[in-house]
């Protein structure tokens, strides 16, 4: 991962706007925040769930939707030591901890932008010898609590596609190249969470392992690096807040013969969304070495027996969602006051239309309650009849609503009713009888 650029004032400028637009507008919420909030965990509020969905299915709609070569799984978050054995995360997953002897505070020294001076207090020289901290959160699972009942939550969700690998082969009819996509929550207890919803010790990733040839490897390898960057461009990125970064040599791990990240500038600098890995056939065979079981494919075109290699996509949900708010996030000059708006993508944005009729006049309420209707089966509306129009139109520009129908007096005679574009404030009148197919050109 690249070193975090130091941020200018006017960057942490957007870094806390976004934090409080998505806090007062309920996208997301300190966790337990009642009694005091807990740890850097976050609850989505009700209009953050609507968009961490999106991300979600944005994503699934992509990877295994419009593809016959992707399927997906949804495999358990509790998991048995032997796949952490097998796949190296006991030994291995672990960041390098230090202690500031001056003031307890904890560090992960590979992040710091001074190794030798804490953060927290301000004092140089003080930090204890590195050591190797394992990032699992351990449990027991059942009412004993020895050693026979240790389990772990996942820390990525890819295991369960490699677990799974002999199992979906079997009942798919796919054959590599195949890809198995998840999308969950894994659990990280990392040493120093931070930026909002960037680092969190609990977080949904979207990953996808997928299984080739092993001399199509390469090829797959540049395939994937291409087709995700291009992803989060088709969703509203600007691609020049974007880049592929290829790791070095030494950032390698021993068995990965490529990885490159996706990084988007964030107000800190580049950073991580997605990593995109060749892996070689390690995962396959460690854990037939370790379970007993053969996790290979036999060709019958070419009569060979091979384990195949793996290029794993692994991108973060939740990261990806603080992505697109911070790109999609606006200010501009209309009419000598300044508009907030969102312009998140369509397939994005929370809701897709809002209805408001213009006043709470009994006689407008029918005929708004009657668009609504006509439109929620097949877009998530918000419906709104509190406050002036403009003040509502302001909060649908903040919450990335791409489409405001207003029904005003004039509907009650023409059939028609007003609709207002968020980028543009374009208005346009629309006979309510042409309405859905109206947005349907424009939202499907
Ligand atoms: P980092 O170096 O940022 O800790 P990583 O390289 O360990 O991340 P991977 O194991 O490759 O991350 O996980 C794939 C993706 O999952 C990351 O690109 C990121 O989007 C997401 N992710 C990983 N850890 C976290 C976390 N603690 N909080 C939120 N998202 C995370």
């Amino acid at each position: 991962m690249s070193e975090p650029e130091t941020a200018t004032p006017e960057e942490t400028g957007l870094f806390d706007k976004i934090v409080n637009l998505t806090k007062r507008r309920g996208f997301v919420f300190p966790s337990a925040e009642i009694y005091g909030g807990f740890r850097s965990t976050y609850d989505y509020g009700p209009v953050g769930v609507l968009m961490l969905r999106n991300v979600k299915n944005s994503w699934w709609r992509s990877m295994v939707q419009m593809r016959t070569d992707v399927v997906g799984i949804d495999a358990a978050i509790l998991s048995p030591p032997q796949v952490w054995e097998a796949s190296g995360h006991l030994a291995n997953f672990t960041d390098p901890l230090v202690d500031c002897r001056a003031c307890g505070a904890r560090h992960r020294i590979d992040k710091l932008d001074d190794p030798d001076t804490c953060p927290t207090c301000g004092k140089s020289g003080q930090f204890t010898e590195p050591r190797q901290f394992n990032l699992m959160f351990k449990t027991h699972a059942g009412p004993v609590e020895n050693d026979g009942a240790v389990a772990y939550l996942r820390p990525e969700t890819a295991q369960g596609m490699f677990t799974n690998f002999a199992n979906v082969l079997n009942t798919s009819r796919k054959r590599p190249p195949f890809g198995i996509a998840q999308v969950g929550k894994s659990f990280r207890n990392e040493i120093t969470p931070q930026n909002f919803v960037f680092r969190t010790r609990e977080f949904e990733q979207m990953e996808l392992e997928f299984f080739v040839p092993p001399d199509e490897a390469e090829k797959w390898y540049q395939y994937w690096c291409a087709e995700r960057l291009q992803w989060y461009i088709d969703h509203g990125i600007p691609a020049d807040q974007l880049r592929l970064r290829a790791h070095d040599a030494d950032e390698l791990s021993h068995y990965s013969s490529g990885t490159s990240d996706v990084e988007y500038l964030f107000p800190w600098g580049w950073d991580e969304l997605e990593g995109i890995a060749n892996r070689g056939d390690y995962d396959l065979t460690q854990h037939a070495t370790h379970s007993g079981e053969k996790l290979d494919y036999f060709d019958p075109a070419t009569n060979e027996r091979y384990t195949p290699h793996v290029v794993e996509p692994a991108a973060g949900a939740t990261r990806t969602m603080m992505a697109f708010l911070m790109a999609a996030y606006h200010e501009e000059e209309v009419r000598g006051e300044t508009r907030t708006v969102l312009r998140l993508h369509h397939r994005i944005a929370p809701y897709q239309i809002a209805v408001l009729p213009l006043s709470k006049k009994d006689t407008l309420i029918p005929p708004a309650q009657q668009v609504l209707s006509a439109l929620q089966p097949h877009f998530m509306c918000d419906y709104d009849e509190t406050q002036a129009i403009g003040r509502r139109y302001r909060r649908q520009d903040e919450l990335g609503t791409p489409y405001c129908v207003t029904i005003d007096f004039d509907s009650l005679d023409d059939n028609a009713v007003t609709v207002r574009d968020r980028d543009s404030m374009d208005q346009e009148r629309v006979p309510i009888a042409d309405l859905l197919d109206w947005f349907r050109e424009r939202l499907v």
